[in-house]
């Protein structure tokens, strides 16, 4: 049935001005996974449904349409995220974490896992805005896995020698003999790090602590396995780094 209305929950990560009143929302919604939606009337503060139709709203959305471009009936924002707001480094994070979702997510496939990684990612970003550095790890190495790009990390080359790299091409960590040309050597704390955050239940990687030195020494090697393995990454990391400055 054409016409018969559509309910999801969804998260807006990006929008567009469309005309003078209306937006063009980018979410990413449970059952539809990426999705545009026609917002008319939303750039006025008085449209009821404006306040949902943010970029980082969770709400609850009724549609109709379909498949290439969604209409919007009606919005209920569940959770806004405001705090997020509070800080201009938070907000990179969060707008960061977005983008990065958005190049993970197809039309048509449903992200469920993704929208509940970054629903929680944002609420501990939110209470723990001084761990964004370590959080952006977590979410990095926890989409990738989402992606089927999970990395594999053992103290132990295939060969038996004790691992001291990891290489970026083949994501495993590897000997000196046995790395590829584009490897970035790791400590056995930062593998366990790493090890923590994609066995761990999705809770226990949020909730644990790390010294500053090894979250920044990682945080280089996820960029370029990321990079390396996506193609590109969100031009909002450029930003992030420009308000928060040398790890
Ligand atoms: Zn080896």
């Amino acid at each position: 049935m054409q016409n018969e209305p559509i309910r999801t929950k969804a998260l807006v990560v990006r929008t567009a001005n469309s005309g003078d009143n209306d937006r063009v929302l980018t979410a990413i919604s449970q059952s539809l996974g990426k999705i545009s939606i026609m917002a008319k009337g939303v750039k006025s503060l008085k449209n009821k449904n404006s306040a949902a139709c943010g970029v980082l709203c969770y709400s609850d959305f009724v549609l109709k349409g379909g498949r290439e471009l969604y209409s919007l009936s009606s919005a209920d924002c569940v959770e806004g995220f405001y705090h997020l707001r509070d800080s201009v480094e938070t907000l990179a994070y969060a707008a960061y974490f977005a983008a990065l979702l958005e190049m993970c997510c197809e039309p048509s496939v449903p992200a469920d896992d993704e929208l509940r990684l970054i629903l929680n990612t944002l609420y501990v970003l939110q209470n723990r805005p001084e761990d964004g550095a370590l959080l952006k790890l977590v979410f990095e190495l926890r989409l990738c896995e989402l992606a089927g790009l999970a990395p594999y990390i053992s103290e132990e080359c295939q060969c038996g020698a004790a691992a001291e790299f990891f290489d970026i091409a083949e994501g495993e960590t590897c000997c000196r003999e046995h790395r590829g040309p584009n490897s970035a050597r790791v400590s056995r704390a930062e593998m366990a790090v790493m090890e923590h955050i994609l066995s761990s239940p999705l809770k226990d990687a949020l909730f644990f602590t790390t010294p500053p030195p090894v979250v920044a020494a990682l945080t280089p090697v996820c960029e370029k396995y990321m990079e390396y393995h996506l193609g590109r990454l969100p031009r909002q990391l450029e930003y992030l780094k420009s308000v928060t400055g040398p790890a």
